[in-house]
């Protein structure tokens, strides 16, 4: 059995993380947030990057919410935002008191469709929060001039595109801000919690920076300039980071590798309405490998039985999540499709070659039923 989720992640880093563990544990300073090993990743982070701030924090989700809060999101104003994600993309928005607008995705990237997006803004739009999603980076030259020439500022959600690189740009950087996610299942994922607001602009990063300590500026203790959050960051998840770092361009290689793989496999796949992700390596990042097939429930049975996992992102548009009915109107054709359609293969980088080849292998060998008469 190939599991979708692998429960060995980290299992060669275990001896590492006891002894940094250790060594935080029984260190000098005691100090187990916001410390010295949580300074030395974001400034690793920041170099590497190019940027102007990382600021290191509790969660992706808590990194989207703190830069819409210091873009000074709040009730009238509307964001818009892929009908086609995850949740943080519309429950930060709503927990601010603002509204979600959905625009629906382009069918190939699977990202939100700038023109559709254009049609959405109102005299109340301030923020347009394109995401990249699974394999592809949204289409950020379309969305930043959308944002120049509407007077919009830009965030980019690219929690699962850390690496990732388009038009020689890389991912995080295209908007005014932009966010990573060091969750579990993430390309950078971790053994918690944890995320990073990255931007260009100064005066983000140190609004951000407040908020995420309850609105204090680092040197006076309990003064509050500001009401914010507990978004902090921990010290020995700053230390785990800080060893996996140098180690995430290999494993993001090995990522495309079987991507690649994949996609040479399922492109002579179209009779079998089998339909891989745009390949290439320019605005790609191979977090997860989303396959588009038209019997998709039974493609997903037929490699459970072949001993394949495989995982639906996701399984209904936001706006058709009970959560987000009150704020959704319009409709979303090329979502709702998407959801019907999806189907994610394990893509994780220790795969050895030989399960990469017993997966394609089992997608390959799918016999989907006859599409309904007069319906092709
Ligand atoms: C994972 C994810 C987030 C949230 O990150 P968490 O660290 O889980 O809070 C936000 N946006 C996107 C697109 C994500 O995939």
């Amino acid at each position: 059995m190939v599991p979708f989720f692998p429960d060995d992640l980290f299992t060669a880093d275990r001896e590492v993380l006891l002894d940094l563990l250790y060594e935080l544990g029984t260190g000098p300073s005691q100090r187990f947030i916001l410390g010295e090993h949580t300074a030395r990743f974001e400034r690793e982070l920041r170099e590497q990057l190019g940027a102007a701030d990382v600021v290191a924090c509790s969660s992706g989700t808590s990194a989207l919410t703190m830069l819409l809060h210091a873009m000074e999101v709040g009730p009238g104003d509307e964001v818009i935002t892929p009908a086609f994600g995850c949740a943080p993309l519309a429950a930060t928005v709503v927990n601010l008191g603002a509204r979600p607008v959905f625009a629906d995705i382009d069918p190939v990237t699977m990202t939100m469709d700038p023109e559709h997006a254009e049609r959405l803004i109102s005299p109340r739009t301030k923020v347009l929060m394109p995401a990249h999603m699974f394999s592809a980076m949204a289409d950020m030259p379309a969305f930043t001039d959308l944002a120049a020439r509407h007077g919009l500022r830009l965030l980019e959600d690219s929690a699962v595109a850390q690496g990732g690189v388009l038009d020689g740009r890389p991912a995080g950087l295209w908007g005014e801000a932009g966010v990573y996610s060091f969750v579990q299942v993430k390309t950078f994922g971790s053994i918690g919690e944890g995320g990073a607001v990255v931007t260009k602009d100064p005066e983000l990063g140190r609004a951000v920076r407040m908020l995420r300590n309850h609105g204090q500026d680092g040197r006076t203790r309990f003064r509050h300039h500001r009401i914010g959050y507990n978004s902090r960051f921990d010290e020995l998840m700053a230390l785990f980071q800080l060893h996996r770092l140098p180690g995430l361009p290999a494993r993001l290689e090995r990522r495309a590798h079987i991507a690649a793989y994949y996609n040479a496999r399922f492109e002579p796949l179209a009779e079998q309405g089998i339909q891989p992700p745009p390949g290439g390596r320019n605005g790609r990042c191979y977090y997860v490998y989303c396959l588009r097939a038209r019997g998709r429930d039974e493609l997903q049975q037929h490699l459970a039985r072949q001993g394949v996992g495989t995982h639906v992102y996701y399984p209904r548009p936001l706006p058709r999540q009970p959560a987000f009915a009150a704020c959704a109107r319009g409709s979303w054709p090329r979502a709702e499709l998407a959801s019907q359609e999806i189907l994610a293969l394990p893509i994780y980088p220790h795969l050895t070659d030989t399960q990469v080849e017993r997966i394609a292998d089992a997608v390959c060998s799918f016999v989907p039923a006859p599409a309904p008469a007069g319906t092709r």
